[in-house]
């Protein structure tokens, strides 16, 4: 495929699918979109780290720039150009910083647009502790989870009529003529979003988690939901969730309504137990009892907010990772946004672009290199060289800025690798 404004690197090679796998070359074409606000500043650097893991273990990834947010403005007088959506699609792998969702702009946000596009429909986010890092809970080394989000529907779907307008009011009257609810909804100009949730959505997110916690030699599966309020929907979620578990995967996987007492107790070796939670209860869940959770899997909605709570637990959003993932796709990206009240300042954490970094290297396949990316990242902090968020929670330690810990990291792969 040609392109107007991205430079294809003429001298790597493409990761391309084989026999229904990723084929990674050594040195691959990687697609980076730096994104809006502190984007700019992070992303360079988590080029620069996993650029130098990658040479560390004997390959060199080709990184390529895409544009989406005020870069594409400037560029293509386009939020989100085509090109950048079939970059992604062409080199199937990449890393992207946060873009800026302007809040009841009438600007559908750029991140869920690219999601949907490229149908990357898990949204996993590890949630783990770093030695070192400061935390406003006792026992921080008790989280170590993965949060599976679904990522294509829920109420981010962006089925939405702003209030007033044409479609909202042709929506009321459908709701209270057509279907009956006639005495809901207030009078007056009324806002209205639709939360779909598929069978087919719920189940492949389901089983992306289950998929995973075998894998990884997991222990649960937590389906989180509001199914006791939104039966038709997050109690959809938790049914097909559990038809996954019951259905697809015979003795490997039991669940623990059922087949725990049947069995009495017994499990057999290597299962993962899947269970269920309604999200309120999670959140307190998480506090207190922390060590119980392992795999999550849940709606849209309830990821977000759980992420970035769980993220808070360990350290706050400056160094909690995330990626998205279809079928042989990956995009890995912060939890966190643009922050623009830091932006241009060189001073934010870039340790969560870097350990979404990590994320991309383990898909492709190269786990030294992840490990390599994560010793230099967990020896940098235990060294207490740290950027402000984490430097005003110690006492003592250096306080650095985003590229001179970014600098910092590459010293330190080159010191855990020798
Ligand atoms: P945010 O950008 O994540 O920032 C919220 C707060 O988190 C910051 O004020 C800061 O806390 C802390 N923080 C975030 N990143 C940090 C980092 N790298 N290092 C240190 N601290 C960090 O959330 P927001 O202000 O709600 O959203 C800003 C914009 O980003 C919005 O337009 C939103 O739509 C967008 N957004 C994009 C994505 C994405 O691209 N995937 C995700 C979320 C939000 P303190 O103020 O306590 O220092």
């Amino acid at each position: 495929m040609s392109y107007d404004h991205i430079d294809v690197p003429s001298d790597g090679a493409p990761i391309e699918v084989e026999n229904g796998a990723l084929s990674v070359p050594e040195d691959p074409i990687v697609p980076i979109l730096y994104g809006d606000g502190i984007g700019k500043e992070v992303a360079p650097v988590a080029e620069s780290v996993i650029g130098k893991a990658a040479e560390a273990t004997g390959r060199d990834i080709r990184w390529m720039r895409v544009y989406a947010g005020e870069s594409a403005r400037e560029i293509y007088d386009a939020n989100l150009p085509d090109e950048t959506l079939d970059a992604f699609r062409e080199f199937r792998i990449g890393i992207k910083g946060p873009l800026t969702t302007p809040v009841g702009a009438g600007f559908r946000s750029l991140n869920v647009a690219i999601r949907q596009s490229l149908d990357l429909y898990a949204n996993v986010r590890p949630t783990y502790y770093i030695n070192g890092v400061p935390s406003p809970v006792k026992r921080p080394e008790q989280m170590d989870m993965v949060v599976f989000r679904e990522n294509t529907e829920d109420v981010y779907s962006g089925i939405e009529w702003e209030p007033g307008s044409e479609g909202s009011e042709q929506v009321r009257d459908f709701i209270e003529e057509e279907m009956g609810y006639d005495d809901i909804l207030h009078e007056g100009d009324i806002g209205i979003g639709i939360k779909p949730m598929s069978e087919f959505a719920s189940k492949r997110l389901v089983r992306e988690a289950i998929d995973y916690a075998l894998e990884k030699d997991r222990d649960t599966v937590t389906l989180v939901h509001k199914g006791n309020i939104m039966k038709y929907t997050e109690g959809a979620f938790r049914d097909w969730g559990y038809e996954v578990a019951n259905e697809e995967y015979g003795d490997e996987v039991i669940t623990e309504d059922t087949l725990w007492e049947e069995r009495d107790g017994e499990l057999p070796e290597d299962a993962v137990v899947v269970n269920d939670r309604i999200a309120d209860n999670m959140l307190q869940q998480l506090l207190i009892n922390t060590e119980h959770y392992d795999v999550l899997a849940m709606p849209n909605l309830n990821g977000d907010y759980l992420s970035d709570s769980s993220g808070a637990q360990i350290g706050g959003l400056g160094i909690a990772p995330g990626a998205n993932f279809g079928d042989n796709r990956c995009i890995a990206e912060p939890v966190h946004g643009s922050a623009p009240k830091y932006a241009g300042q060189d001073k934010v954490n870039p340790t969560a672009i870097i350990l979404s970094g990590r994320l991309m290297l383990e898909y492709m396949g190269w786990d030294d290199a992840a490990d390599l990316v994560y010793q230099a990242v967990e020896k940098t902090i235990e060294e207490g060289q740290v950027t402000f968020d984490l430097y005003r929670q110690i006492e003592g330690g250096e306080k650095l800025s985003t590229s001179e810990f970014g600098e910092a990291v590459v010293d330190n792969i080159e010191a855990v690798n020798e």
